[in-house]
């Protein structure tokens, strides 16, 4: 269990309590869901009932304003037991309100916050069939009409944004060129009953199956001036800080992820036994929790110590990669070696591993692949010169 270490009493509560929810309201529940690939509306309102949802939202809009080090070991707690969960909280907080709160002038904040706090969700439009990756590749377009804006194109994989209780998504679209013949991105406020906006969700997922991810369809969808987020040809800009800090949250994610994998693989190396002696006693075995005992409390006050440069708004754009690739690194160890200790009854669905297997797998693709963390990290380094 992780220690207490540099926590102080509030977040030492919050984290018991979420550990308490997640063990006892989401776990059993949780195998089920993943099977039938279903969103659950009675799980997600039971942690917006908790306050999850409204993590990072201000008092005044009727959130919970915790530090971001209290948020991080909510999604932390609820990704130890169930990955579909922890993204639904996850993707909600950091891409879904975090912009808003940031980005969002009052008039936006007062419309959509104190709704996304109590149970509603909201999504992050960024990804497209041609910019995953190269998210500047943006296809959408946003064309001025009087005081109107006329968007056309398509998102995939957008978390939280087709589901009955989702009111609208952040949407990148190109509204022009630049100066330096770049495309101007800017973010615009999409509801989802907007007329010529449809919202379809995906299924087939091989991880993460009871989390909601749309694909979202623009046909002349219009909207007012007023549905721009911060200014006109910020988009972009708006795009990666949200990503910097939504990093964290992945991390939590990978970090939760290792610890119950970590957990689940001490507990039974201890019960099974083969020539006689339990197989923790064996020194293949035994290096293994080893490793990721080790990465576990290397890269947990790591993580925390990031989230305390973002709360004093320090920038975090390598930190938050370095801690998003050791986090979602350490999962996938921490479920490889978790699948490989129960031997064949890992492979079983009956057994947790299984599904720690396919969860982890996300992390090192989601907000910015592995492959695209280390380019963060190294052009933060001068590695490049562009
Ligand atoms: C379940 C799920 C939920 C998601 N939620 C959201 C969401 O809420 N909002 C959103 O906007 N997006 C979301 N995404 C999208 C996700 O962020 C992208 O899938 C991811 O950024 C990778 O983009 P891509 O799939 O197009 O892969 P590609 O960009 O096509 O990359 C393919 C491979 O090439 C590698 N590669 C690409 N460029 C380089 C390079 N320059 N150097 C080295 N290697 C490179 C990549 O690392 C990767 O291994 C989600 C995805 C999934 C699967």
């Amino acid at each position: 269990m992780p220690l207490n270490r540099n926590l102080n009493e509030d977040q030492i509560l919050l984290r018991d309590t979420v550990r308490k929810f997640a063990e006892e309201e989401i776990y059993h529940k949780a195998k089920e869901l993943d099977e039938k690939e279903e969103f659950s509306y009675e799980l997600t309102q039971g942690m917006a009932d908790l306050g999850l949802l409204g993590a990072l939202i201000p008092e005044e809009y009727g959130g919970s304003a915790l530090d971001y080090v209290s948020y991080i070991i909510a999604v932390e707690e609820i990704a130890r037991i169930d990955g579909s969960h922890g993204a639904t909280v996850a993707a909600h907080n950091s891409l879904g309100t975090g912009p808003l709160i940031t980005f969002g002038n009052e008039e936006q904040k007062k419309k959509y916050l104190p709704k996304l706090a109590t149970g509603n969700l909201w999504g992050f439009g960024l990804t497209e069939p041609e910019a995953g990756s190269d998210a500047g590749n943006t296809q959408t377009t946003a064309e001025k009409d009087g005081d109107e804006w006329v968007i056309n194109g398509s998102k995939i994989f957008i978390t939280n944004s087709a589901t009955d209780k989702t009111l609208g998504s952040t949407v990148l679209a190109k509204t022009g060129t630049s100066a330096n013949g770049k495309s101007e991105l800017t973010c615009f406020i999409v509801e989802n009953d907007a007329r010529g906006f449809t919202q379809k969700e995906m299924h087939g997922k091989m991880m993460w199956r009871a989390s909601n991810t749309g694909e979202l369809y623009f046909e002349d969808v219009r909207v007012k001036d007023s549905a721009i987020l911060g200014k006109r040809g910020d988009g972009f800009k708006q795009m990666l800080a949200t990503l910097d800090k939504g990093r964290l949250s992945i991390a939590a994610m990978g970090l939760g992820l290792a610890q119950g994998a970590f957990e689940y693989m001490l507990k039974y190396s201890k019960e099974r036994k083969t020539f006689g002696k339990p197989i923790s006693t064996y020194q293949a075995n035994a290096f293994k929790m080893a490793d990721v005992e080790m990465g576990l409390e290397l890269s947990r006050p790591y993580l925390y110590d990031v989230c305390r440069m973002a709360e004093e708004k320090l920038n975090i754009t390598k930190e938050g990669a370095i801690a998003k690739l050791y986090c979602s690194e350490l999962a996938h160890t921490a479920a490889n070696h978790c699948v490989q200790i129960l031997g064949g009854y890992g492979l079983m669905k009956e057994y947790d591993a299984e599904k720690y297997y396919r969860d982890q797998k996300l992390l090192e693709i989601g907000e910015g692949t592995s492959e695209i963390q280390r380019i963060v990290i190294a052009r933060a380094l001068g590695c490049f010169d562009y």
